[in-house]
């Protein structure tokens, strides 16, 4: 059986052959420890897992010394978080984060509200935008830290970091962002965006599974304590212990150094072949709406609300053809609408109906007109099945 179209590249992308073909000395022959240090086995893991640091720092311009290896972007968004909270809690109480971002952020808010931190949830705009003067209000003399994603995940729009991250320096206070939509895919920059710490995940990026980084400043105005959240052999500078995953390790660098490389062209393909999709669906359908942002989304993302048509029975009518989701992989066995939809202000009728399109670097334009005719075709047919049509009076 030929598989569906895969456009659910937000959930996550398949390894490049080329991170592959890295990995695989050190998943048989180069099999040593990063850590040992008295013969040639442990010598060459470690020389692998600072060209990958290496390529990891160079994709969002940091220094090497600032990247921390870790099992993945939820590890990395845990480690930031309880990590500044742990070591910073003399200093204040209070974290200031949004209602759109992945659950990795927001669980992780929730225990530290069982702790006695103080969260507070700025609202974002029918865009998906925090603005940034609303942060600049949140902000008090027990504020610690801003946790702001770079990209959604679901929407894929664009947050307006550099603005935040100059509040957040002029206050002294520390700012974290969760940049696994948007890292190989626009220019991310440390320095530009002022961030200290920001998580990125290796399979979002044609990387491996289970492995991740997180990005801690070491340099400028402030140089950032963590308190680990795994204890043992005092690996990664004593902020992440464990025996490093070298494999991973070096698909993550590889994946970061591929990246880099097709950025520019790929992104400019993407944009194109969304805009087709696009173009294509909204200039044969009525009433469809679109989510997010119209210009600041990351290349690779679609997100449509299609009126008196509900995700499930369009998702599950378009199984054979393409595969998609309706919003994050980690929510959709619920059948509320997604949270990120509803954050944004889309109005009820509407919000079952949001589905996400993923782009990603194996799409074809040849894909992108299947998917157009499939998509008209039923959603066509599930319109003409709903007894009676709601009228909708707005959308964006
Ligand atoms: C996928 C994702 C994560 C989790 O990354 P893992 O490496 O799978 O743990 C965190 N944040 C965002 C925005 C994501 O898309």
């Amino acid at each position: 059986m030929q598989r569906p179209i895969y456009l659910d590249h937000h959930a996550t992308t398949p390894l490049d052959v080329a991170v592959l073909d890295a990995m695989m000395p050190y998943l048989t022959d180069a099999f040593g420890n990063a850590a040992s240090k008295t013969h040639p086995y442990g010598w060459e893991a470690e020389e692998a897992v600072e060209t990958a640091r290496a390529q990891v720092a160079g994709l969002i311009h940091a220094d090497p010394e600032e990247i921390v290896f870790t099992s993945g972007a939820t590890e990395s968004d845990n480690l930031a978080l309880k990590g500044v909270a742990m070591a910073y809690r003399d200093r204040g109480h209070h974290l200031i984060t949004s209602p759109t971002e992945h659950k990795a952020i927001l669980d992780t808010c929730h225990f530290l509200e069982q702790q006695g931190f103080e969260i507070t949830y700025l609202p974002v705009d029918r865009t998906g935008r925090v603005n940034p003067d609303d942060v600049r209000n949140a902000i008090t003399p027990q504020t610690i830290l801003v946790s702001i994603m770079h990209v959604n995940s679901e929407i894929g729009t664009i947050a307006p970091l550099a603005e935040i991250g100059a509040i957040t320096r002029e206050h002294g206070v520390l700012f974290h962002s969760d940049a696994v939509q948007s890292v190989g895919k626009i220019p991310v920059d440390v320095d530009a965006l002022q961030v200290d710490l920001l998580s990125i995940s290796g399979h979002k990026i044609y990387g491996p599974k289970g492995v991740g980084a997180l990005y801690v400043r070491q340099t400028g105005p402030q140089r950032i304590r963590l308190e680990p959240i795994v204890h043992g052999g005092g690996h990664e500078r004593g902020m992440r212990s464990g025996t490093l995953n070298v494999p991973g390790i070096v698909g993550l660098g590889k994946a970061c150094g591929i990246g880099h490389d097709l950025m520019p062209e790929e992104s400019v393909r993407l944009g194109r072949l969304r805009q087709r999709l696009y173009k294509g669906l909204t200039s044969r359908l009525d009433d469809v709406y679109l989510n997010g942002h119209p210009e600041l989304r990351v290349p690779g993302n679609l997100n449509l609300c299609f009126a008196r048509v509900q995700d499930e029975s369009l998702l599950l009518s378009l199984k054979d053809i393409v595969a998609l989701s309706a919003g994050s992989a980690c929510t959709s066995e619920s059948h509320e609408p997604s949270y990120v939809i509803q954050a944004i202000g889309v109005e009820p009728s509407l919000a079952h109906s949001a589905i996400r399109f993923g782009l990603g670097r194996h799409t074809t334009e040849a894909q992108i007109d299947t998917v157009i005719d499939a998509v008209v075709e039923k959603v066509e047919r599930l319109r003409a099945l709903a007894p009676s049509p709601t009228p909708v009076t707005s959308g964006s």
